[in-house]
């Protein structure tokens, strides 16, 4: 355990009102909404950003809240963000507030983010010292969905301009309540390609007359692994899965055609694009080569995060001024996970960071829960940032 612990009013403040606060969490992972779907969250998120005075814009995303809290004359804005959704997952903690939506469960920890960022709006609202605006930012669908698009689409930074925006993420495995800061490329873009291999299918005995994709696609395994390993180069990083291959049903039928699914990793766009060229070259010709056919579906999804210098040498003086230089997980590094927050820092500086939650289950596990003792940390961080963004 590495709470920090340091006498601070604003850390005392959130503690008077942590239980309710808790008590609003775990009422939230009782009742997880997926993507899109967060109408009790967002309903949630807007009567208690209203009752604590921030100005409420409500359906942008859909279920997107956006709270704008202005003070003093300052012309500079901050924006924080957390994600509402839950995943389709069948929960198995055993908890007294475990899902009751059967099929859903918060195995991300958006139950605890939604609650870290209103926690600091709310002592924003009662106690901040600051000069310019707030805007707390809920966004919906951010699992596998692009919720954070959507709102960008919708006019997310034109109707409320940020100069600067943040985010953060729990982290299982990482000690409760380290802050993780990470310049640069964060994590990574995510892509989805599949691949039919088509031939010709025919009698299992007489080989001769088909074109067996079987063969093809075995070949094709193979040679998809030489992208990463021989054109991407050695101080650079890319991921190639094939996590599904699916052709024929007996023993005795060469099938028609043979069905790859990839996922595909990046933490530069030249990689990325590398990767997609040289996946469709090679599924191509080595088809050819066995006299088949590739034929391609390739699907770019998340972008790569980059977090910016500027934010996030603040974000981590921030923390080291407040919390201490114990309070900072050192040598965290960049994970293959992607996060749509990348779609909102491809158009406002900013940083997106990362919070220890302790020993617990990984994300999107059925076990996974958030830990509520970083809540006040986070709250509390967040507090501080905003103070000293808009100081
Ligand atoms: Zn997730
Ligand atoms: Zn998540």
């Amino acid at each position: 355990m590495s709470l920090p612990t340091q006498p601070d009013p604003v850390r005392a403040r959130i503690q008077e009102y942590l239980p309710e606060m808790v008590s609003l969490r775990r009422d939230i992972h009782t009742h997880p909404e997926l993507g899109y779907h967060e109408h009790r969250t967002s309903d949630l998120v807007a009567e208690r950003l209203e009752r604590w005075g921030f100005e409420v814009d409500r359906g942008l995303g859909g279920t997107g809240v956006v709270g704008t809290l202005k003070r003093g004359s300052g012309s500079a804005v901050i924006g924080l963000r957390a994600d509402m959704d839950a995943l389709p997952i069948e929960e198995a903690t055993g908890l007294p507030y475990a899902s009751r939506n059967p099929g859903v469960m918060h195995a991300c920890g958006h139950d605890g983010h939604t609650t870290t960022l209103l926690t600091a709006a709310r002592y924003l609202a009662e106690h901040g010292e600051f000069d310019g605006t707030l805007r707390v930012i809920f966004q919906p669908a951010e699992e596998s969905l692009a919720g954070a698009l959507k709102m960008l689409e919708e006019g997310l930074f034109e109707r409320f301009p940020c100069d600067a925006i943040f985010g953060l993420h729990n982290m299982p495995g990482v000690p409760a309540g380290k802050l993780c800061f990470v310049e640069g490329p964060t994590m990574a873009s995510s892509d989805t390609a599949i691949i039919r291999v088509q031939g010709r299918g025919g009698h299992g005995a007489v080989p001769q007359l088909s074109v067996d994709p079987v063969v093809a696609a075995a070949s094709l395994v193979m040679a998809l692994q030489s992208v990463v390993s021989r054109n991407v180069a050695p101080l650079e990083t890319g991921v190639v899965t094939i996590g599904s291959i699916q052709g024929g049903s007996v023993s005795n039928v060469i099938p028609d055609s043979v069905e790859l699914k990839l996922t595909i990793r990046a933490f530069s766009n030249q990689v990325r694009d590398l990767l997609e060229r040289r996946i469709i070259e090679i599924s191509k010709a080595q088809a050819q080569s066995f006299g088949a056919e590739a034929l391609i579906d390739y699907q770019r999804g998340y972008p790569v995060l980059v977090n910016h210098a500027g934010e996030t040498q603040l974000a981590r003086e921030v923390a080291l001024e407040h919390f201490g230089e114990d309070a900072i997980e050192a040598g965290f590094e960049p994970i293959t996970a992607s996060e749509d927050f990348a779609y909102m820092l491809e158009k406002v500086p900013g940083c997106y960071l990362f919070l220890g939650n302790g020993d617990s289950a990984s994300l999107h596990n059925p076990g996974y829960n958030f830990n509520d003792e970083i809540l006040p940390v986070g709250a509390a961080y967040w507090v501080k940032l905003v103070e000293r963004y808009l100081g």
